[in-house]
């Protein structure tokens, strides 16, 4: 079998592993990405959120990013029949990024992709890695091509950015069941009509259908706006058993007050995909020679668009820490990478649960008045610290809605209910 030697070897070639690639580039002598995909190709998690510009910007990745002209987002908007709530990232607690992306995927990962490939880092595509062994910190890694053909890969570090693929948590029987229950998604991207007057266009938009059953509208600036639900399983069956899945999102839409205005017979940009089970968690983030990045590693729920921003900032955080321990530093994997992307996720994961047990949902909609789409939300003071938790600043100790995060939304919503 044909033999290969690098320094640094990246599973895949989504935005955790470009990242990491861009930041290696410079650094590492032998850097390769093995990518099983043929770019541009398909792939959910289109509303980015502020803190991943700070990653694309460290790397030298924001200027590219910038010419490709993207719908610009500012803020997030929750809508629960005619109450509104917004947050405007302009207006946030953490002194950081005020604006981000609403991207095409299959675009934005292959501009990503292609820019670290001209920067010299070579990408094998529709290379998938079937195999790995480990002897200490070594490892020799089989990848197949295409045509069947394989061959062995021997790396001193090994950055697993393969999402959805978990490649290392699977070959390493690490698969560990996520704490978050099975949930189901069904998603398209549609043209919009233009409203007259309205503009939806700089802002993700939330709509609460039932506690456990919402809806997300997403616009690109190419005209499609990205319409999905996600819920319990048992929220979809009623809508199973009577259409095609183009049926069961054109009667969803008809039932969303505000989603129906902007989508009724609006047409497909693309088919519908309905997808399943997707929260995932690996028992380990770290081994010997090898860092589990990005959805690999630990995947929640799309509510709050967290997805992207936990692949780059893991991807760079195992780059930085893969390339010392090369230079031959001690690297204490548990607390500056486990530990450290540990403690962001469990912020998460609070406001997650509080969003489907209705807390977060009353927070947002108990304080706003009757009226039709009235922004209006507890103090200045709180409605800033949850923006920045919304912004992706989860690491941020000085936000007392990140510190304590358990406690403070209990809290808050007790206080809250009591209007
Ligand atoms: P990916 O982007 O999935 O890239 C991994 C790459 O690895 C792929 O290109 C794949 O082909 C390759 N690969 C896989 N297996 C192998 C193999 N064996 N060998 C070689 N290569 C391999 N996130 C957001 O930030 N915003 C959102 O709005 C959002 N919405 C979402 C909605 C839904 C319904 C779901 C389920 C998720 C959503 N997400 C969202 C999450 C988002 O999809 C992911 O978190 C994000 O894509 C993870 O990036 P990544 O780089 O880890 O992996």
């Amino acid at each position: 079998m044909q033999q290969e030697h690098v320094d640094i070897l990246i599973i895949g070639a989504g935005p955790s592993g470009t990242v990491a690639a861009a930041y290696l580039q410079p650094l590492v002598k032998r850097l390769k990405i093995v990518e099983k995909s043929k770019f541009p190709r398909f792939v959910i998690g289109e509303s980015l959120i502020p803190k991943c510009m700070e990653h694309f910007e460290e790397v030298g990745l924001l200027d590219v990013l910038e010419k490709q002209g993207y719908q610009e987002k500012h803020g997030a908007r929750f809508i629960r029949g005619h109450r509104s709530c917004l947050f405007d990232f302009g207006d946030q607690f953490t002194d950081g990024k005020k604006w981000t992306w609403q991207v095409p995927r299959a675009d934005f990962d292959k501009v990503l992709a292609d820019e670290v490939e001209r920067r010299g880092v070579p990408i094998d595509y529709e290379t998938t890695v079937i195999d790995i062994e480990f002897d200490g910190t070594q490892s020799m890694t089989t990848v197949e091509d295409k045509d069947g053909n394989k061959r062995q890969i021997h790396a001193s570090f090994v950055i697993d950015c393969s999402g959805w693929g978990r490649v290392l948590p699977r070959l390493l029987d690490m698969v560990k069941p996520s704490t978050m229950p099975p949930r189901k998604t069904l998603f398209a991207h549609l043209k919009e009509k233009k409203i007259e007057g309205e503009s939806n266009v700089g802002q993700i938009a939330f709509y609460i259908h039932r506690r456990d059953f919402w809806a997300w509208a997403i616009p690109f600036s190419n005209g499609n706006t990205s319409v999905g639900f996600v819920g319990n399983p048992a929220c979809f069956e009623i809508y199973e058993k009577s259409g095609d899945l183009e049926w069961q999102m054109r009667t969803i839409i008809s039932e969303i007050v505000g989603l129906s205005e902007r989508f009724d017979k609006a047409e497909f940009a693309m088919p519908p995909v309905s997808m399943q089970a997707f929260a995932a968690s690996s028992k380990e983030q770290f081994g010997d020679g090898f860092a589990i990045t990005g959805n690999s590693s630990e995947f929640l729920d799309p509510v709050f668009s967290s997805g992207v921003t936990f692949a780059t900032e893991s991807g760079l955080l195992a780059a930085k820490l893969a390339y010392r321990q090369l230079q031959g530093e001690k690297i204490d994997w548990k607390t500056d990478y486990a530990d450290y992307m540990e403690s962001g996720v469990d912020v998460f994961r609070t406001y997650v649960n509080a969003w489907y047990d209705g807390d977060l949902q009353d927070i947002f909609f108990r304080t706003a008045r009757e009226d039709k789409f009235v922004d209006n939300f507890a103090t200045d003071a709180t409605r800033r610290q949850i923006c920045s938790i919304l912004a992706g600043y989860v690491w941020d100790k000085s936000n007392p809605y990140v510190r304590k995060h358990q406690r403070a939304l209990s809290s808050l919503s007790k206080v809250v209910r009591m209007y």
